[in-house]
């Protein structure tokens, strides 16, 4: 077999095995990609359950503020039966102002109840949308996780019959140079075989002496390059 024919026969093997990189590369971001997916899902039901816990807060602050309303309503009540019963003037007037005192507080806390009502509505209004959005947020994660794994699927049958279409080509190949061509494969990441690019390795990309560009272009051995070892070819 004439060396060119060698040439010829791992051209076609080293597309397929970069194909067959290639795939495997990009089957392997899947998982992440899903993973990506599901987290970022999972900061949305935070977003939900943290409005959760906001609505609680605001819930419990209004029922504080209406409780202590109520024991200063009843305060004023007690001292507005005790006015009735007053002897001195004195007394009379530092009811009134504990009276007095005790309303002007509870007109602070009705209005604080108000903005805590407002607040409350507002949470309620927002925990609605973010419930729908996270309905269409998780329909979405479960349409992509499905397009994924098909995806990953077609990648795998793809992947099955290059491996196919690679042991029918690679028997084609002298033994000692199918396993010297392997080695370089694994070491160099799916890329053995390279054509020469004007001057330089078409892999690692540097200038090649000139003697080692004349060796490749006699096509009478397989010359290798000096610096990243990647088997070399003349472009036709
Ligand atoms: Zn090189």
């Amino acid at each position: 077999m004439m060396v060119q024919e060698h040439i010829n026969t791992l051209i076609k093997l080293q597309e397929i095995d970069g194909e067959i990189y290639r795939l495997k590369d990009e089957k392997s971001s899947k998982p992440a990609e899903k993973e990506a997916l599901k987290e970022a899902f999972a900061q949305k039901e935070k977003t939900l359950k943290d409005k959760g816990e906001e609505l609680k807060s605001a819930q419990l602050k209004r029922k504080e503020h209406e409780m202590e309303m109520e024991t200063k309503e009843k305060e004023i009540k007690k001292y507005q039966t005790q006015l009735l019963q007053v002897k001195t003037n004195k007394e009379y007037l530092s009811l009134q102002k504990e009276i007095a005192g005790l309303k002007a507080d509870n007109a602070v806390l009705e209005d604080d109840i108000l903005q805590w009502m407002e607040k409350i509505d507002k949470i309620k209004a927002e925990t609605t949308e973010e419930k729908e959005k996270l309905a269409l947020e998780e329909k979405k994660l479960k349409e992509e996780t499905i397009k994924i794994d098909q995806e990953i699927k077609a990648i795998e049958q793809k992947l099955s019959s290059l491996e196919k279409e690679r042991t029918q080509v690679s028997s084609n190949v002298e033994k000692s140079l199918l396993s010297r061509y392997e080695r370089i494969l694994k070491a160099k990441e799916g890329l053995a075989l390279v054509a020469l690019s004007g001057e330089s390795c078409g892999g690692c990309h540097r200038v090649l002496p000139p003697q080692i560009i004349n060796e490749v272009r006699m096509k009478d051995k397989i010359v290798t390059c000096e610096f990243c070892a990647r088997l070399l070819y003349y472009p036709e």
